[in-house]
C-alpha cells in the first residue's frame, strides 16, 4: 500500500517522456546505414572458397571459385586418385574378391535360414564388393576400379546362387536333376551353374542394379581445378567474379594437373 505511491513518485521523475524521446530518430538513421558496411567488407580480403581461410599468394581455381594452396593441392591429389595404379588395383581386387566370397556366402545362409530367395541381396553384393574395392586401392577410382567391382560383384552373385544350388537347396536340387550318385561331383557342377539353375527373369533387375551400384560408386571424380597461380596472377579478379564465368578458367590453363 505504501509502496505503490512512492513508485509512481520515482516514476514520474526517472522518465521524463520528452527526453526519452529524443533518442528514437537516431536509430531510425542508424539502421539504414549498416547494410551498406559488411557489402563492401569481404572483397578487402579475399577467402578461400572451400575452407574460409584468407587466400595465400598462391591459388587455384575451381571453375569460377578461388581456392587457397593447401585446398588446391588436396583437391587436386583427388584427381590423381583416378589414374590407374597396378598395385593398388591388385590390392583392390584381393579384398573385392574376398567380399564376393563372403557376400555370395551370406546370401546362400540367409537362404538356407529363411528358405527363401531374396533377389534384393544381389544389390548388397554389389554395394559391399564396391567398396571393399575402393578401400583395397586405397580410395583408387575409375574405369578400372568400376570394372573390378562389376566383375567381382557378379562373381559375388555367381557364388552366392552356386551355394544356393549346391548346398542351401541341395535337397531341391538334387531332387530335380534326379541326382543320386556321386553326389560330391554334382554338386561341383551345380555350383558352377547354380546362378543358371535357380534363375528367374526378376533376377535380371537384381543384377542389373547390382551391376549398377557397383559402377556408380567408384566412378572418376571430375573436378574443373586449375593452377596453381602466380602471385598477383588472379588474385582479386576470380573471388569476386560473377558466377556466370563458368568458361573463364579454360581460357587460362597454365598447369593441368594431369
Ligand atoms: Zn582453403
Amino acid at each position: 500500500m505504501n509502496e505503490q505511491p512512492a513508485n509512481l513518485g520515482l516514476d514520474s521523475t526517472v522518465a521524463p517522456t520528452p527526453a526519452a524521446a529524443q533518442p528514437l530518430p537516431a536509430p531510425v538513421a542508424a539502421v539504414a546505414t549498416p547494410p551498406a558496411l559488411p557489402a563492401n567488407a569481404p572483397p578487402a580480403i579475399p577467402a578461400c572458397a572451400n575452407c574460409g581461410k584468407p587466400l595465400g599468394e598462391t591459388v587455384y581455381r575451381i571453375s569460377d571459385r578461388t581456392v587457397c594452396q593447401t585446398c588446391g593441392q588436396a583437391i587436386a591429389k583427388l584427381q590423381d586418385l583416378n589414374r590407374f595404379a597396378g598395385g593398388p588395383w591388385m590390392t583392390g581386387a584381393m579384398l573385392g574378391l574376398g567380399a564376393a566370397i563372403i557376400s555370395g556366402a551370406i546370401w546362400a545362409i540367409l537362404v538356407k535360414a529363411t528358405d527363401r530367395q531374396f533377389g534384393l541381396v544381389a544389390i548388397g553384393i554389389g554395394i559391399f564388393v564396391s567398396r571393399a574395392v575402393m578401400r583395397g586401392a586405397g580410395g583408387r577410382r575409375g574405369p578400372s576400379i568400376q570394372t573390378l567391382s562389376i566383375l567381382l560383384s557378379l562373381l559375388g552373385v555367381v557364388i552366392g546362387k552356386g551355394l544356393i544350388a549346391s548346398w542351401a537347396r541341395w535337397d531341391e536340387t538334387r531332387t530335380a536333376l534326379g541326382i543320386k550318385d556321386h553326389e560330391t561331383i554334382f554338386r561341383a557342377v551345380t555350383f558352377c551353374f547354380g546362378a543358371l539353375l535357380y534363375f528367374s527373369p526378376l533376377d535380371l533387375l537384381w543384377y542389373g542394379l547390382a551391376v549398377w551400384e557397383a559402377w556408380r560408386y567408384p566412378r572418376a571424380i571430375r573436378i574443373p581445378i586449375s593452377g596453381p597461380y602466380a602471385p598477383g596472377q588472379t588474385h582479386s579478379a576470380p573471388v569476386t567474379a560473377t558466377p556466370s564465368g563458368g568458361l573463364q578458367f579454360d581460357t587460362v590453363q597454365p598447369k593441368a594437373p594431369q
